[in-house]
């Protein structure tokens, strides 16, 4: 017997879009079938007649349990930081059901419980499933790095690096726990490992001293104002920084993810990688889709920041002509956020704040902009926001499809949907840089594992639902362009 049946509207799974019935039993998907056909006795129906059913969507980039740590980074005191609880809220109203956060690998002990006590305040509240990357830095010992099979076999088997410490010494007294760059002996040994035992590394590439030179520049010249925090992020910064570490993946075999790709020049890296048949893919920040750096120059533009900056109009268009066409493969938010007081506490390019408050919008936003306005197929639009990060973070097939088998991870969009986004319409913080927005387009009904979690309005589920997903990548996705 089922327990529901999604009846009405245009399914979007791997094998095209249809109008079909979806039948879930328990937590999971059991059938989708042609319209009528399945028994409908005892079942719950949702009749989604002229909605469209996409897979929840993965938002693979998110900073929730750093910002809840001892330490935090915070500007103004009485602005709490945004944690778990505030980011799962924020991404279950948004149609998105899986959240990949961060933690760092300790040195000692018994190395993937580090990272369970790390992320351990998920626990309770997550509104949605959730799991991390695993962070290396300078601080981790070579004996840490060999140890790297025991985050694989726990099921956290991609890692993030950052190729910077983003901001000078001076300015990272306060900053959050798991930020500090690695050295180019530790990544190639880190690739190593992960090549060796079948993970994926995630980049945050800008190159160091080049970045760090140019906040010197900035000093001097008197361009310490945080709108100028582009030309010191500068294309050149991560254009260098791709191809240091594509050039090391091509000798380590690595799989690579660049997080957060921002310039042409970033792109055009990933391109020439693809090209060449290496394993490497792009993400793309829904922030840097529809802002550019001229946005910083508004009174309150420090909203719109987070590392690496944003760039130029010609960057914002190329890199949706890399999300329309292949070369980039998913979008995701850098979620991390505050209050808007907080948000725009820190004026000048070292104390201007990082992270970004889009999780809740990238679904409805991404829609409009990719489906209504540039023609994206709906296939396409579901591979960008989950799919594809679930099949290179090793949540497929169990997350980011709608297919017998899978979880009943569930957004319902209703195309009809017209409206100026307000302050009304989010459900996390006091501000959002897509404020006055309009958008054609929005999930309206959220399911979690078969639970609807929203509906028309409605939050229906508890921050126990959502549960640590184990991990585990499928090697095709690592030996080539696999997507
Ligand atoms: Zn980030």
């Amino acid at each position: 017997m089922l327990d529901m049946i999604i009846k009405g509207a245009r399914i979007v799974t791997p094998s095209g879009v249809g109008e079909w019935d979806l039948g879930l039993q328990g937590e999971k998907i059991v059938a989708v079938t042609l319209p009528g056909i399945l028994p409908d006795e005892g079942a719950r129906i949702i009749d989604a007649t002229g909605k469209i059913v996409v897979p929840g969507g993965i938002e693979p980039h998110a900073h929730a349990a750093a910002n809840v740590q001892p330490g935090a980074r915070q500007l103004v005191q009485g602005t709490p930081n945004a944690g778990p609880i505030d980011h799962s809220l924020g991404a279950i109203w948004g149609g998105t059901t899986t959240v990949i956060d961060f933690a760092p690998v300790p040195n000692e002990g018994d190395l993937a419980q580090g990272i369970h006590d790390f992320i351990a305040p998920w626990l309770g509240n997550a509104y949605t499933d959730y799991s991390t990357h695993c962070i290396y830095r300078n601080s981790n010992t070579p004996d840490a790095i060999s140890r790297y099979k025991e985050l694989i076999d726990a099921g956290f088997p991609s890692v993030k690096i950052f190729t910077t410490d983003i901001r000078p010494p001076e300015g990272r007294v306060h900053s959050l726990t798991p930020i500090g760059r690695i050295d180019s002996g530790r990544l190639e040994d880190v690739m190593t490992q992960i090549a060796r035992h079948g993970g994926v590394l995630a980049v945050h590439g800008e190159d160091d001293e080049l970045l760090m030179y140019n906040y010197l520049l900035a000093q001097q010249r008197g361009h310490w104002d945080w709108y100028n925090v582009h030309m010191i992020h500068s294309k050149a910064v991560e254009d260098l920084a791709f191809r240091t570490v594509v050039r090391l993946a091509q000798r380590t075999g690595v799989g690579l993810y660049f997080v957060h790709v921002t310039a042409s020049d970033g792109l055009d890296v990933i391109s020439e990688a693809r090209s060449l048949g290496m394993p490497v893919y792009g993400e793309v920040l829904t922030l840097a889709l529809s802002f550019n750096c001229e946005n910083y120059k508004e009174e309150d533009g420090m909203k719109y920041h987070t590392y690496p900056s944003l760039k130029y109009e010609d960057d914002r268009q190329h890199l949706w002509q890399g999300l329309l066409k292949n070369d980039l493969s998913f979008t995701a938010t850098d979620s991390s956020f505050t209050t808007y007081l907080d948000k725009i506490a820190g004026r000048n390019v070292v104390d201007v704040r990082g992270g970004n408050i889009g999780i809740e919008i990238r679904m409805g936003v991404n829609y409009t902009e990719a489906v209504v306005k540039q023609g994206m197929s709906l296939e396409r639009y579901a591979d960008v926001t989950s799919t594809n990060a679930a099949k290179l973070l090793g949540l497929y097939p169990r997350k980011g499809a709608i297919m017998v088998g899978s979880d009943a991870d569930i957004a319902i969009i209703d195309p009809s949907a017209k409206k100026n986004l307000s302050m009304d319409d989010l459900h996390v913080r006091d501000y959002s840089p897509w404020e006055g927005w309009e958008v054609e387009g929005w999930p309206t009904t959220v399911l979690l594992r078969g639970k609807v979690m929203v509906d028309n309005g409605q939050l229906l589920g508890s921050p126990n639902d959502g549960q640590l997903i184990p991990r585990k990548i499928d090697p095709a996705v690592l030996q080539r362009p696999a997507f």
